[in-house]
Formats: structure tokens, C-alpha cells, sequence
């Protein structure tokens, strides 16, 4: 019998405790603590030798320097192969020397022990937007306000809406208002789309399309299947049109002098204003970039003054605020898919698809609609996606809908979160989701189609989903990156 030591994070493997010899341990077994796998481990005596890689054996995902979203500090590697076990096994993605291939997900950044990899830090456009007297406009994502308390060392999920409200106040900005609005116009938008396509015999399954990861998976590897994607934009693109053009109008203030900023959990959408057609917002800052800030300038949480979004697109429903994890999307447009076909609102207790929430990667319901019976599914994670994905390229799918986000958990599990602890990475997500539904569950509006703002700019600017204002506005295009344009 003999004990093994990890040289990254020191915990020790005691065969005689654990009753199984080392080198009997499956190839894919990896250190309870760090994660990392079993190659790391060494002899309790010869723990001393550091392990030292050569350049051309480096396990890692490899970053572009033309990466818009995910920056590497070589000096930091270790080369333990966390980014790339995560990127390959969870993400499904394999793209060997072709680092343009990356779709910006940052999961590789949420695994990595040393902080070698890291979202782009962006922090000094906004700096810099405020000395020259810009007008500062930030919207925060759903699945933040269950994420920004993590900064602070809170219980993990914890709501922290008014704080972050009140520390983006502090930080100079004018305006705060909630990406929630947007989602809701998402899915206004995304919901009587899908109604429209299932009346006229349209492409179906339909998929979503609020993330941004996964539309530049699907261009690169299933360019096949791109008509059976929404073209509504995601609740950011969204966001920065009705900001740009209807917010400055009703502010009266020019389109010149703002700057708007999306507070996120995703690197990803970091690429994703960085397409042309998706345009409107003028830098994504991640809670992860905000936690440097808030650590170097040693920001206290009761520091912090509690505050609330602005009386313009600051309102999001109970299904705006779910959007932020996975499932969130489905129910929100089965909500109002309901009434779009019916004509009714669903009874209170019914309102609530149960069988479209979940964090096990592959869930599938069948939701009963006056004579319709619609089968949806949501996928998280893109090794998840493969089978689905196949099945919809070769004309066999059974599914009406589909739901498709990049991160486990959705949102609340995005790559530009604060960095989690991995040991606790599951019971970290659960509370997020769990105080997300919490809130839900607390509003008093929990369709997207009840929201008050949401019926006023369709009243005032929009005139009704999919007009003519709003195809311009809020819907989009996609490209086959597999005909080259990969990046
Ligand atoms: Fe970003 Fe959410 Fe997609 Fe993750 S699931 S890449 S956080 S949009």
C-alpha cells in the first residue's frame, strides 16, 4: 500500500484508506479536490518533482491572440489539462491547432486553477467612456443578481439585485436598467414567431437563440440546420437596439453620447456584440471582471448602498428573470406561447412547466395546448447537444422546440461568473437556479406578454411582434462558418 500526493493542490491518496490501488483507478478518475487528472498524482516520496512539461506536450485549450472574449497568461500555466478536458468532454469541442474555432464560452476560465486564463479584461473602456463625459448606461443580466453576492463570500445563490444596482451606481453609471425587459421582448418576439411557424407549416423544430456560444457552435458545425433557428436576436442584442433608439428618445438624449455597457456571467457575449449584425451595445463587462475591481479596490458588501433599476426598461416579469438558467427560455415562451394560441392566461398553478426544469443536460416534456401537443426539449451543455443535433440535420427529429444553452446550468453557470469553488461547483448552480425560480415565484407579473413596459413600447415604438420595426430592430441572420468567415 502506498499514499499518492497531487502536485497541484496537495491532497493525498491513501490506498489503504480508500481500499483500491492506485494504478487501479480508471484512466478517466481525477483529484476529488482540484480536479485535475491522475497523471498529476505521484508517489508520496517523490512529490518534490514538479512536474514540467515541455512546450509542444502542453495540455491546454489553445486561445487565439485574436480571442475577443478569453485572454491566457502563459506565465500562470501550469498545464494541468483542466481547460482542455472541460473544453473537449463537456463543450464537445475538438478544434486541435484551430484556435479561431473557439466559441468564447469561457468554461475553460471557471476550471482553470491559476487564474492563467481569464475573460478579456475591459474595464478601462469604461474608465475611459467616463472621461470623456459619456452618458453611462449599464443593463444586467438575469442570472447576475444570483451571482454577484458570490464576490462578497455570501451563501452561494444569494439575490443581491439592489446591490449590484447600487455598486453599478457607485461606479459612475447614469442609468441601470434590467436585460429582464429584454428578455421578455425575447421572448414576445421568439414566442409568436414559433406560433407563426407552427400555423403556416414553418421550419420546425425551432431552437432558441439567446446564446451566443451556441450559434457559433451550430454556424461552424451544423450550418445544416440554421433556418430552424430563431432569428430573434438574444435579450442584449435586443437591450442595445431598444436602448439606442427608443430609451434615447424617451430620455432625450442623442445616440452619440452614451455608452452602454451589458453586465454578464458570459464571456461569449463578448464575441457576440462583435458581430456586425448584433449591434447596440458598446462593451460587456462579466461579473468576473467586476470582482477583479471590487478586490483590488477593496469594496466592502455594506459599503455598498442598495438601489433599484431605472422607471424605463427597468422591469423585467418572472419569466424574464428565469432566463438566467437552464430552462428558463422554454417556459417563459411556453407561458406566452399559451396565450398567443389561446387567447388565455394560464391558471396561476399551472404556470410553472415543471417538466421543463431540471440540470441533468438532456430533458424532454410534452405540453398539451388546447389540440396541440408540443414535445420540447432543453439541452445544456454542448456534448449534450450531439444526438438532438443529428437528428434535426438528418430530418428525424420528433421535437417541435428546443432549448439550447452552452453552460451546465444555463446562465448561472456562464463562463464569466465570479470564479467558483469546482468542489462545490453543482450545490453553487442549484442555489443560483433555485433562488431564480424563488423570484419568479415572488412576482406578481410572471408572463413576459403582462409586462406593463413590455405592452407600453409595443404601444408607443414597436407597434406589435415581428412588425416591420421590430424584424429591423430585434431579429438577425446567421452565417455558415464552415464556408470559411470562422472567426
Ligand atoms: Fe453565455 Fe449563457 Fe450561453 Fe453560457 S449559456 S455561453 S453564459 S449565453
Amino acid at each position: 500500500m502506498a499514499k499518492y500526493k497531487c502536485t497541484i493542490c496537495g491532497h493525498i491518496y491513501d490506498e489503504e484508506k480508500e481500499k483500491i490501488r492506485f494504478e487501479d483507478l480508471p484512466e478517466n478518475w481525477v483529484c476529488p479536490l482540484c480536479r485535475v487528472p491522475k497523471k498529476f498524482f505521484k508517489l508520496i516520496e517523490e512529490t518534490k518533482e514538479i512536474v514540467n512539461d515541455n512546450e509542444e506536450n502542453l495540455n491546454k485549450v489553445k486561445i487565439s491572440n485574436n480571442n475577443v472574449a478569453i485572454t491566457r497568461d502563459n506565465d500562470k500555466c501550469i498545464n494541468c489539462g483542466m481547460c482542455e478536458t472541460i473544453c473537449i468532454k463537456r463543450e464537445d469541442m475538438k478544434f486541435g491547432n484551430e484556435s479561431e474555432l473557439c466559441v468564447n464560452c469561457g468554461q475553460c476560465v471557471q476550471v482553470c486553477p491559476v487564474k492563467s486564463l481569464t475573460p478579456k479584461n475591459e474595464l478601462n473602456m469604461l474608465l475611459n467612456a467616463k472621461k470623456d463625459g459619456k452618458i453611462l448606461i449599464a443593463y444586467t443580466s438575469p442570472s447576475t443578481r444570483v451571482a454577484f453576492g458570490d464576490i462578497f463570500g455570501l451563501e452561494s445563490g444569494s439575490f443581491t439585485q439592489n446591490k449590484l444596482v447600487g455598486f453599478l451606481k457607485q461606479l459612475g453609471f447614469d442609468y441601470v436598467l434590467d436585460t429582464t425587459f429584454a428578455a421578455d421582448l425575447t421572448i414576445m418576439e421568439e414566442a409568436s414567431e414559433f406560433v407563426e411557424r407552427i400555423k403556416n407549416n414553418g421550419k420546425i423544430p425551432m431552437f432558441t437563440s439567446c446564446c451566443p456560444a451556441w450559434i457559433k457552435y451550430a454556424e461552424q458545425f451544423y450550418p445544416e440546420i440554421l433556418d430552424n433557428i430563431s432569428t430573434c436576436k438574444s435579450p442584449i442584442g435586443m437591450m442595445g437596439m431598444v436602448v439606442q433608439n427608443y430609451f434615447t428618445k424617451v430620455k432625450n438624449i442623442e445616440q452619440k453620447d452614451i455608452f452602454t455597457v451589458a453586465i454578464t456571467p458570459c464571456t461569449a457575449k463578448k464575441y457576440e456584440i462583435n458581430r456586425e449584425e448584433i449591434s447596440g451595445t458598446d462593451l460587456v463587462l462579466t461579473l468576473y471582471e467586476l470582482e477583479e475591481y471590487i478586490h483590488e479596490k477593496n469594496i466592502k458588501y455594506e459599503e455598498i448602498n442598495e438601489d433599484t433599476f431605472g422607471s424605463i426598461l427597468g422591469e423585467g416579469s418572472g419569466a424574464g428573470v428565469i432566463f438566467g438558467n437552464t430552462g428558463g427560455v422554454m417556459e417563459a415562451a411556453l407561458r406566452t406561447s399559451y396565450y398567443l394560441i389561446t387567447g388565455n392566461n394560464l391558471e396561476m398553478n399551472d404556470i410553472s412547466f415543471n417538466n421543463v426544469r431540471g440540470y441533468n443536460g438532456l430533458r424532454e416534456a410534452t405540453i398539451k395546448i388546447e389540440d396541440l401537443e408540443l414535445k420540447v426539449a432543453i439541452i445544456d451543455g454542448m456534448s449534450n447537444a450531439k444526438k438532438v443535433l443529428e437528428e434535426v440535420k438528418n430530418g428525424n427529429s420528433k421535437y417541435h422546440y428546443i432549448e439550447i444553452m452552452n453552460c451546465v446550468g444555463g446562465c448561472i453557470g456562464g463562463g464569466g461568473q465570479p470564479k467558483i469553488n469546482i468542489n462545490k461547483e453543482d450545490e453553487i448552480k442549484k442555489n443560483r437556479i433555485t433562488n431564480l425560480y424563488k423570484r419568479d415565484d415572488y412576482q406578481k407579473i410572471r408572463c413576459s406578454h403582462e409586462n406593463p413596459e413590455i405592452i407600453k413600447i409595443y404601444k408607443d415604438y414597436l407597434d406589435s411582434p415581428l412588425s416591420k420595426v421590430s424584424e429591423e430592430l430585434l431579429h438577425t441572420h446567421y452565417i455558415d462558418r464552415k464556408k470559411g468567415d470562422k472567426y
